[in-house]
């Protein structure tokens, strides 16, 4: 039996073909040419959605009595204009208690336009503040899960793709579906009983539901999946609708081919020690704290003082030619972060979008993205082929190779970006070098070292991010993680020197001034801890440079900068990486659980054991983010927040998956090893 349904290719998504509509009235609402089926209500649509979703639902009594800890979570089939979570939200502020915390999670496969949800949206003039958070990170039309912070309460994720194969994938559980979606006559693809069983296999015990339909094959659907449904008054001239709830939902079917992935019971303990303040470890911190998680945040320096220290670093992905598990979460990333660091610096103090070039600058590389881009039918807001003189308009300096444009992309400062997490509320930061984590009854011990004396932290959970020396403690010693040194080099740009305007990327990269500094780098030196800077690695990355971009080289020499090794001012740190290059971002397995309980498996894989995996109660790790931290560490940060705090995930489920920690043992006992 698969793990999970194949995920779809990853691609763009069709946009919805709309026409506009007037009542008597004059307003004008949005219309589905494709389906020929209205959005909402052209007479009173918030009037509708507030009947037919909210109070079908009981959401303003539920919302009253919420207690604290987890977030309420309300699942959709089809977000169209967004109208029903934006009243849904508006209900919320006005019912819940101030610790309550509310998370949607909606399935859109035709996303509207940006400027038509904005059309559509102007008709609730009370909403327009959350209309706006809402337009301000409407995503990319890419598929996959896109999560957007409404505001410090609120969190919506948006599963781009057909519902019930996001369902499907979804790795979450709903307490109140709103089941949406054109009218099953003009839309009977989506009402399907794979889509009722999706969402039973997707609800808590107790899940309620609401619909304006009443027809046969939804209450059919709904009752074989386990709904119990009643008639209840529909609204204006439609005489019913259904409401239910769903009491025993089934247990998650998927695990049955995959039980060592099955996420740890929830952790009572809230009190969270993060080791490490690089961007991996500050990313989680805040993450945690932005959810009321007090958070101690300990570095043997300071926030960004390894290998996120640097000036500048590129926030960036190569993605495979072929589709794979790893370019869909590094593509989630990138968007991820994009949008991350949109909402937590909306000034550009910290980062700056101007887009990244990658370059072919051989055959081979020329080859492998016409394959990419065949491969991958993505917007060209996200990624496009340019020519050398695209390029070098682009970049404002000579550019001899053809390549790709990530315009979302660009360069961040991850050294005052860490320091910026790390000051977010909540955060307590903590010096100190960890070497020893125990196990006590109520949670975990931390020895550490701060100025030559011992000192002692007890937390409930632990989150490790130490890049190369996460797997120093006796619980991650079995993580095969490995050292790589890396080199940037920068110079002091000459008085009118050419600098490029965007990140320009090939073997290496180079990226616009900061400062009157021009960096470009990395070198990349697997196995090597050595954190001085060396003259052989500013003559790597200069004859990388060089290699790449030859006219702007030469430019640049020309106009009086040295590229000469010895006068090149650097930094060098050691990242770390996977053996597969994925990250680990998840629960720390327990190894020695892990052998016994699978050693079957090396003898038969098909005998898979109906043992749930276990993991080291609430320790979690976040590392082996390599060269593009920026892009994984982010939402690596969210994929552990969201399992402490116990929500639905930002990533679909076999994403989650590819991240664990656990996934090399597990292969290398089926292995045999
Ligand atoms: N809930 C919406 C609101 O508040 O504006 C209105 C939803 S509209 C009536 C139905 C939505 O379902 C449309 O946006 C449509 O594109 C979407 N949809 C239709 N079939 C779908 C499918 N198979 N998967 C995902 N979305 C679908």
């Amino acid at each position: 039996m698969p793990a999970h349904d194949p995920l779809p290719p990853l691609a763009g998504l069709p946009r919805a073909h709309l026409d506009w509509r007037s009542d008597d009235g004059g307003m004008s609402a949005p219309h589905s040419s494709a389906f020929d089926d209205v959005y909402f209500s052209r007479h009173d649509g918030r009037a509708e959605t507030e009947h037919v979703f909210l109070e079908a639902n009981r959401l303003p009594e539920r919302f009253r009595a919420w207690p604290e800890g987890r977030p309420f979570v309300i699942g959709e089939t089809g977000f169209g204009t967004g109208l029903n979570m934006l009243c849904a939200w508006a209900c919320f502020d006005a019912h819940a208690p101030d610790h309550a915390r509310l998370h949607l999670v909606s399935t859109e496969l035709y996303p509207l336009e940006r400027r038509d949800l904005a059309r559509a949206l102007e008709a609730w003039p009370d909403l327009a503040g959350r209309a706006a958070a809402l337009l301000a990170q409407w995503p990319e039309p890419v598929s996959g899960v896109h999560r957007l912070w409404l505001d410090k309460r609120v969190t919506l994720d948006l599963h781009f793709g057909d519902t019930t194969e996001r369902l499907r994938c979804l790795d979450g559980r709903v307490d109140a579906w709103f089941l949406d979606g054109f009218a099953p006559a003009r839309n009977p693809d989506m009402w399907q009983p794979t889509l009722f069983a999706a969402m039973a296999a997707r609800s808590r015990p107790g899940a309620t539901f609401a619909t304006f339909t009443c027809a046969g094959v939804v209450k059919r659907g709904l009752a074989a999946a386990g709904f119990a449904w009643r008639k209840v008054p529909g609204f204006g001239r439609k005489r019913e609708m259904l409401a239910g709830e769903i009491l025993d939902p089934p247990a998650d079917e998927r695990r049955r081919a995959t039980p060592w992935f099955t996420p740890p019971a929830p952790c009572p303990g809230q009190r969270v020690a993060v080791i490490g303040g690089g961007i991996a470890g500050t990313s989680v911190a805040a993450a945690l704290a932005r959810r009321g998680v007090p958070v101690t945040l300990i570095d043997r320096e300071a926030p960004g003082a390894g290998a996120s220290g640097n000036r500048q670093g590129m926030l960036y992905v190569k993605l495979a030619a072929e589709t794979n598990d790893q370019s869909r979460c590094y593509l989630a990333g990138l968007l991820h972060s994009r949008r991350w660091l949109d909402a937590l610096d909306p000034d550009g103090t910290l980062w700056h979008p101007c887009g990244v070039l990658q370059l072919a600058t051989g055959p081979r590389e020329a080859k492998r993205q016409a394959r990419f881009l065949d491969n991958h039918p993505l917007p060209e807001s996200v990624v496009r082929a340019i020519s050398s003189a695209q390029a070098s308009q682009l970049a404002g300096i000579p550019v001899e190779s053809d390549g790709l444009e990530y315009p979302l992309a660009g360069w961040v400062r991850p050294d005052a970006l860490c320091r910026r997490l790390a000051a977010t509320p909540g955060v307590t930061l903590q010096r100190g070098e960890v070497h020893d984590i125990t196990a006590t009854p109520e949670g975990w011990r931390l020895s550490m070292t701060v100025d030559e004396g011992a000192s002692e932290l007890e937390a409930d959970q632990v989150v490790i991010a130490t890049a190369s020396l996460a797997n120093g403690f006796a619980q991650t010693a079995e993580l095969p993680l490995q050292p790589v040194r890396g080199q940037v080099s920068s110079l002091t740009l000459p008085e009118g020197a050419p600098a490029p305007n965007r990140v320009i990327c090939a073997g290496g990269y180079v990226s616009p001034p900061l400062e009157g500094q021009l960096t470009f780098g990395a070198t990349f030196r697997p196995n090597e801890t050595d954190a001085r800077v060396s003259d052989a690695d500013h003559r790597t990355n200069r004859d990388e440079l060089t290699r790449t971009l030859p006219g702007y080289a030469a430019a640049l020499e020309a106009s009086g900068a040295s590229l000469d090794a010895t006068t090149l001012e650097g930094r060098a740190a050691v990242r770390a990486a996977s053996p597969d290059k994925t990250p680990y971002a998840g629960p720390v397995p327990d190894a020695a659980a892990w052998r016994e309980a699978y050693a079957v498996l090396a003898k038969d894989a098909t005998r898979i054991p109906d043992i749930a995996g276990q993991h080291h109660p609430g320790l979690w790790i976040s590392t082996a983010h390599g060269s593009r931290g920026l892009a994984s560490a982010p939402l690596c940060a969210e994929v552990i927040a969201s399992r402490i705090c116990d929500e639905p995930m930002p990533l679909e489920a076999p994403l989650v998956d590819h991240l664990h920690p656990g996934r090399r043992l597990i292969r290398d006992l089926i292995r045999g090893g």
